[in-house]
């Protein structure tokens, strides 16, 4: 199959002719109708991530149709399906509770096991897999891996945003423009924070109720302003200590943070304990969402109650990955870039 290599760290992924992926017993292979690029593969491709190396195949944002079924799998030669990034194992006591995005067993595609930037991937624990909505076109599936099920779970059940609230978004990239239009559709309030002013100009296209430019501003002070006082809940999307601070400060006591931008480097941040401390603030951190939750977040997108449309930029080839993840070193457009077309 045709497939994007790392070879290089920061250098064009290769486009080589691999072997097909062998079907597991416990999954399916998937033929890969799109897989989004996401800013967790640039962490990959930049060397920052320590399950990608020389040989690696990035992407674990897919969907695809079953081409082969292994003995145990749940699902059927020629099911469309969807992904979510995190494979849980099923068996384990997180499993068994709900929690199957902390599964201790659990398998990424993309990060240990190769990724979906190939004509092929093989995905065991298929049980995680579901049934892809006739409404749904592949190229907005593949954000619901990973960016689209972060924000909601993020916003539903570790922050539990209730309408009326203020919630914060510092970062608009895949992960932010998500939780805007997840946020809007649950009834809050909602204040985005970027440094690109043209993602803030998209952000109030699609629902965002105020902005800010923390390249020009101070974003806490500007927020408890705009806020009356500070917003409900903060949700960071970058993993970076001035944005983690900036979610920290700008939230109103008893506040709600939620760490989602992943931390770079070795996670290690000088956070403001005494604001978490004398405003009462609970610190939250998130990962992934459990498999078990797509029916609600894909009846609500079916019925139209949300349309995540804006979160697609650009439809893309394989052999355009590279130039995708080059671009995240620098301040990137708005929406996001997917690979639908395999054979070039
Ligand atoms: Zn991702
Ligand atoms: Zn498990």
């Amino acid at each position: 199959m045709r497939a994007a290599v790392v070879r290089d760290f920061n250098e064009d992924l290769s486009i080589e002719t691999v072997a097909d992926p062998a079907c597991p017993e416990n999954g399916v292979v998937l033929e890969v109708a799109s897989c989004g690029v996401c800013r967790s593969d640039y962490h990959g491709w930049t060397g920052g991530h320590p399950k990608v190396q020389n040989g690696s195949i990035l992407g674990h944002e897919y969907c695809g149709t079953v081409v082969e079924a292994g003995a145990h799998a749940q699902h059927k030669v020629g099911d469309r399906l969807i992904a979510p990034f995190i494979l849980g194992c099923g068996s384990c006591l997180a499993c068994h509770t709900g929690a199957s995005n902390t599964c201790a067993n659990q398998i990424v595609p993309g990060f240990g096991a190769p990724g979906a930037y190939a004509e092929y991937v093989a995905v065991p624990f298929d049980h995680n897999l579901v049934h892809l909505p006739e409404t749904l076109s592949p190229a907005l599936a593949a954000g619901l891996g990973c960016r689209v099920t972060t924000a909601w779970h993020a916003l539903t059940d570790r922050a539990d945003v209730k309408a009326g609230e203020w919630v914060a978004i510092h970062g608009t990239g895949g992960i932010g423009l998500s939780a805007l239009l997840l946020a809007k559709m649950l009834g809050a309030q909602v204040v985005v924070v970027d440094i690109v002013e043209e993602k803030l100009t998209h952000a109030k296209q699609h629902g965002a109720d105020a902005t800010v430019n923390a390249a020009t501003t101070d974003t806490a002070e500007a927020i408890r302003e705009i806020t009356g006082g500070g917003a409900q809940v903060s949700i960071e999307a970058l993993g970076i200590e001035v944005t983690t601070n900036a979610s920290v400060d700008c939230l109103a006591i008893l506040g709600r943070h939620v760490q989602v931008g992943m931390p770079a480097g070795s996670g290690m941040m000088e956070i403001n304990m005494r604001a978490i401390y004398s405003k009462q603030l609970a610190f939250f951190g998130t990962r992934g969402m459990p498999s078990w939750k797509y029916p609600s977040l894909l009846g609500m997108i079916e019925r139209g109650e949300v349309d995540i449309s804006p979160m697609v930029a650009r439809e893309i080839p394989l052999s355009g990955a590279s130039a995708e993840l080059r671009a995240m070193r620098g301040p990137t457009p708005p929406g996001t870039a997917v690979i639908t077309d395999f054979r070039h």
